[in-house]
């Protein structure tokens, strides 16, 4: 099984130790599974300031 790791900055759940979005290095310290289908119309996206559909952790530390 492959380790998933969460964006600290966009958040974003990924498998590599680098944001594909961003750059920014991730954290395996990640709560809280979500996937957004539309960022316009989710809350917790605009919360989050997420613009694309994908899988995003709530909580990177
Ligand atoms: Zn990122």
């Amino acid at each position: 099984m492959k380790t998933l790791y969460a964006c600290k900055n966009c958040h974003i759940i990924t498998d590599k130790p680098e944001c594909p979005i961003c750059g920014t290095p991730t954290s395996k310290k990640w709560r809280g599974y979500v996937v957004i289908f539309d960022p316009t119309r989710s809350m917790i996206a605009q919360k989050m300031s997420i613009t694309k559909p994908g899988e995003y952790a709530l909580k990177v530390r």
